[in-house]
């Protein structure tokens, strides 16, 4: 297959809207599928109670299997809870289970609550460093639909947010609000976290209504939206009950297709940033 360039440092890309159905977790794990399917290593921490990442990678699940709930309440290493997906080389799971949906409530007492995902990744990524492993090349942290604690972890582990926009009515509704948050953990938690990328999602180009919303975001996100659309497509919605991503239930298909030239753009704008940084010093 083709082979996407290899970035400097892990990315860490944090998958955020507080708008349900919008296509993060879709997004999530086409794009994680797509990077590892060409010859990275991509790790998924699904960070949503619904799990609906964690079926899609078809990874075990069910309630009790050891999984981020236990990473972020019970302080479980992330080494003995993560899974490799079964159909996707190289592409790995932290899957989420129904005892997530407690853990919004449990970590308000816990202390340092904001940074426990953080913490527990930075020291997995080391471990694996000190053993030798290969590294990650991508880290996926795919959020619930809310701002609240378990979203507020996953900007803090990130450094790259990114939105998934659904070219719909009221797409834009809300999105204030989720970039002051993003400011608001920039300035107290963590620096470095930053809206780096816009996709928009179930587009229908024959719509007008699709075009006036994809034009609208290009024009407020120029730099941020990628040029690939998501297109609305069946194959995309039917590859999660067959506990695969559409990457390998329909390779051919347009959704498939247009998450891996997503996944393109993203592989070469992260690696053109950092070269263009490296000239500046
Ligand atoms: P979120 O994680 O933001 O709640 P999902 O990724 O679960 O959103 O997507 C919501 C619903 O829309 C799911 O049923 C999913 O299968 C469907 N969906 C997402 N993207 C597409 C697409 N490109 N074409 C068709 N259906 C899609
Ligand atoms: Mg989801």
């Amino acid at each position: 297959g083709r082979r996407f360039p290899r970035p400097e440092r892990t990315r860490i890309i944090t998958v955020a809207n507080q708008k349900g159905g919008v296509g993060k977790t879709t997004s999530t794990v086409n794009l994680a599928a797509g990077l590892a399917q060409s010859g990275l290593n991509v790790l998924v921490i699904d960070n949503d109670p619904q799990g609906n990442a964690s079926t899609a990678l078809g990874v075990d699940h069910r309630a009790g299997t050891p999984s981020v709930y236990d990473v972020l309440v019970n302080d479980t290493p992330m080494r003995d809870v993560v899974q490799r997906c079964p159909n996707v080389e190289s592409l790995w799971c932290v899957p989420a289970t129904i005892d997530l949906s407690g853990a919004e409530i449990e970590l308000v007492s816990l202390v340092s609550r904001e940074t426990r995902l953080r913490r527990a990744l930075d020291t997995f990524l080391a471990e694996r460093e000190a053993a030798g492993e290969e590294r990650f090349d991508y880290v996926f942290v795919d959020c619930p639909p809310s701002l609240g604690l378990l979203t507020v972890n996953a900007f803090v582990t990130g450094r790259e947010v990114l939105i998934p926009i659904q070219c719909e009515y009221y797409a834009l509704e809300g999105l204030s609000q989720l970039l002051k948050s993003i400011s608001m953990i920039q300035s107290h938690l963590n620096q470095e976290l930053h809206l780096a990328t816009i996709l928009l999602t179930m587009y229908d180009g024959r719509t007008n209504l699709a075009q006036q919303v994809a034009a609208e975001v290009r024009e407020h996100f120029p730099e941020q939206t990628l040029l690939t659309a998501i297109p609305r497509s069946v194959r995309v919605s039917e590859a999660p009950s067959y506990g695969q991503t559409v990457m390998t239930y329909d390779p051919n298909s347009t959704g498939a297709l247009a998450y891996l030239e997503a996944a393109r753009e993203i592989a070469e704008r992260g690696t053109t940033a950092t070269q263009e940084q490296r000239q500046d010093a």
